[in-house]
């Protein structure tokens, strides 16, 4: 219970009666009941503090005993005689308790009595302020009723020192301790050896005395020995002149939350090696298709010379079928040949640096139309501004342009005639450049997986192909720092198209 701060010290009572200035003080002084007795204890003066803190007037005390406002049971053991041969034995005394008003109802008191005296020594009387602290200790009520009910938060107060002087429900519930068991402990008990030899709870207390609190999380000890992950928000309790007299703690069982941000965090670890092992086993997996490829194609080379050769010296000795399986023969490793090729193709697109520059794209895109000059039937319209250039690799980007105007000429149905626009625009600080066909078009549902290396839709027999130009378009556009997409519905056409970053300052003859 906070004390009673206000002191008066009086002295020369009778001068002070007929002093003007100091009653307009005393009756000034509202919240106030101020009133002197004599040495019996009888009222001598009354204040409008005293009026209106007990209800009466002047004329209803002045003369009657001050146990009047007293309950009959302090009555009863005397504490008003009590009180007052204390104050005339030690010059002051102070008391906290129950009063009662005229109309019979109480008010909650701090009351100093001050004995008075005459300047010899003798007692002429008592001074008394009594100051009506109901309003405070109801909140004081209110506040521990909350606080001892609250169950989720260990609540509990330090002194200055760090010693504990109030325990709530939450606290003996989380921590494990009575308040009887941990009342008068120091707060270090709940810290943990380590926490405790690194000075943590010194540390604890110094930032909130000098920052006003301290918010953190950590591990804390129970009763039983166990740990538990708490979050504890400290705050410095001062009074009214700013002298520290404790600390308020708030401690928060966090050990449900600490498990599962464990887990996640275990979880996202686990998810992160197996994506990376992942990556690893792919990128070696490509290492690995790529020097088969490599390996494949002297082999193929010399399958095809002999079969070659056979053709061109043994054909007369040779029957219809004979010849056939030679054909046969011819064509499965020129089958076998383009798919190394395009395997080489991605494993390159993957692996080479690919140190970007500005690319004239009208150049890349001529340089793919004429390597698809042989096996191209239909139209062609090109619009492309010269003015365009593109950070991209130059060997490169026409490799991918090469891709899109295969297929836009290549999936057509039998009886239509391919008609094929490639253009390009800019969109923002990036360059669009476009491949659309009148063909076959793609479904939707299909749109994404088109782009994974072997993914094709079709036989082999009604288009070939090895299913891995898209991947090596995607791959390539990717490490240049663009982006491709493609619009399409069945028997729609198609329009893919690739964006990359527009570049305004060429680099002069760097387009090989
Ligand atoms: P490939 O052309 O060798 O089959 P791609 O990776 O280039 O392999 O294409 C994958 C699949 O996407 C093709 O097999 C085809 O089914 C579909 N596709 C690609 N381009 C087009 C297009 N312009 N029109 C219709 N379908 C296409």
């Amino acid at each position: 219970m906070p004390q009673q701060s206000t002191v008066l010290s009086i002295k020369k009572a009778s001068n002070l009666k007929s002093d003007d200035i100091f009653r307009r003080l005393v009756d000034s002084a509202g919240d106030y009941a101020i009133f002197v007795l004599n040495s019996e204890g009888h009222i001598q003066s009354w204040n409008l503090g005293s009026e209106r803190m007990n209800g009466f007037s002047p004329e209803d005390i002045i003369g009657k005993h001050f146990s009047i406002f007293y309950t009959p049971g302090d009555r009863a053991v005397e504490l008003p005689a009590q009180q007052l041969g204390r104050a005339a034995e030690e010059g002051n005394f102070e008391d906290i308790g129950w009063r009662v008003r005229k109309d019979g109802s109480r008010f909650w008191a701090s009351a100093l009595l001050s004995r008075i005296e005459d300047g010899n020594g003798n007692l002429l009387g008592f001074g008394c302020i009594t100051r009506d602290l109901t309003e405070r200790r109801l909140s004081e009520l209110r506040y521990r009723l909350l606080v001892e009910g609250v169950i989720d938060y260990a609540i509990f107060s330090l002194d200055s020192k760090g010693y504990v002087t109030s325990w709530n429900l939450g606290a003996e519930r989380i921590k494990g301790y009575k308040p009887e068991e941990i009342i008068g402990k120091h707060f270090s008990t709940f810290y943990t050896d380590e926490d405790r030899v690194a000075g943590l709870p010194e540390t604890v207390l110094r930032t909130a005395a000098s920052d006003g609190h301290f918010t953190g999380e950590g591990w804390r000890v129970r009763k039983d020995g166990s740990r538990f992950w708490s979050n504890v928000v400290v705050t410095a309790l001062r009074d009214d002149e700013g002298n520290l007299y404790g600390f308020s703690k708030v401690t928060r069982d966090m050990s449900e939350r600490k498990q599962l941000l464990d887990a996640l965090e275990q979880h996202s670890r686990e998810l992160e090696l197996r994506v990376r092992e992942r990556e690893e086993s792919n990128a070696e997996l490509e290492a690995f298709a790529y020097s088969v490829s490599h390996d494949l194609r002297a082999p193929l080379r010399a399958i095809a010379g002999f079969a070659e050769a056979l053709r061109e010296d043994c054909s007369a000795s040779l029957d219809d079928r004979g010849r056939d399986y030679l054909n046969e023969i011819t064509s499965a490793a020129s089958r076998m040949n383009a798919l190394v090729k395009d395997l080489l193709d991605y494993g390159r697109v993957s692996r080479i640096d690919m140190p970007l520059q500005s690319v004239k794209l009208v150049d890349a895109v001529t340089n793919a139309i004429n390597q698809s000059k042989d096996d191209r039937r239909g139209s062609l319209t090109v619009n492309i501004p010269s003015e365009l250039f593109v950070q991209s690799h130059p060997r490169v980007l026409p490799q991918v342009i090469l891709n899109l105007l295969t297929n836009a000429f290549k999936f057509h149905l039998p009886s239509s005639t391919p008609e094929v626009h490639v253009f390009a625009e800019k969109t923002d600080d990036h360059v669009r450049l476009t491949v659309r066909d009148n063909g076959i078009g793609i479904a939707p549902q299909h749109q994404e997986r088109i782009w994974q290396v072997f993914e094709r839709l079709h036989e082999r027999e009604a288009y070939p192909g090895s299913g891995i130009g898209l991947a090596i378009v995607k791959r390539a556009v990717t490490r240049m720092n663009g982006r491709y997409g493609l619009e399409s519905a069945p028997g729609a056409g198609s329009t893919f198209w690739i964006e990359l970053a527009e570049s305004l300052a060429p680099d002069k003859g760097n387009h090989d």
